[in-house]
């Protein structure tokens, strides 16, 4: 194994670590948006389901490649997690981890590519449309952003600050978007006024792969 391939394999234990502290800090919050719009319970799930997650990389072999590990991620979000972001999150988690396959090490294209795939696995499982104030909103642009930024030649780590800043973006442009899918969509208008808890939460896990491809940049 190269010094590269344990520097890749080491970005997704960190960035689901990462997770799992941005999720803990954040679960207050993402409890509150979901009370506003769905059923309170989104900020624990999220807690509860990468916290699970980082025990299950914490034991994982340090030659399992990156795609590998982000399999057993999606794998343990789908047998911790209630709710729909236990299942979005898993599929999420499992196709990127398909995509970069068995590489032991990737780039930026590789990354994109990966995201890509992940949206496609949330879009087929929740068949939301952007749009549909959901995690989507705060997806498709995050990936965009960071294909833009790779296509002008930008650093992975500044590419990815631009995705992350989409994402966040992405998630308060949910605000005045009436819900289509998922719980709130029951409260029909009124949904509108309320950030998309699911699309928050999303652009604090593409923050926080930010900060674990910077830190091993
Ligand atoms: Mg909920």
């Amino acid at each position: 194994m190269t010094t590269e391939a344990a520097v890749q394999a080491a970005i997704v234990t960190t960035w689901m670590r990462d997770v799992a502290e941005a999720v803990k800090a954040e679960s207050g919050h993402l409890t509150q948006l979901d009370a506003a719009i769905g059923d309170g319970d989104h900020g624990v799930n999220m807690e509860r389901g990468f916290s699970a997650v980082e025990k299950a990389l914490a034991g994982q072999n340090a030659e399992v490649p990156p795609g590998r590990l982000l399999i057993v991620a999606g794998k343990t979000l789908v047998s911790t997690v209630g709710g729909a972001s236990g299942p979005l999150w898993g599929v999420a988690l499992r196709r990127a981890g398909r995509s970069l396959g068995d590489v032991e090490s990737f780039d930026g294209e590789q990354l994109a590519d990966a995201l890509q795939a992940a949206i496609d696995g949330v879009v087929e499982l929740g068949a939301a449309a952007p749009g549909d104030k959901t995690m989507v909103d705060a997806l498709v642009p995050s990936v965009e952003a960071l294909r833009r930024g790779l296509a002008a030649g930008e650093p992975l780590d500044r590419a990815l600050a631009s995705a992350a800043d989409a994402a966040e973006e992405g998630a308060r442009s949910t605000v005045p978007m009436q819900a289509r899918k998922g719980r709130a969509s029951y409260l029909g208008e009124r949904s509108i006024g309320h950030q998309d808890p699911g699309a928050t939460s999303s652009a604090l896990i593409i923050r926080a792969l930010e900060r674990a491809v910077s830190q091993a940049s």
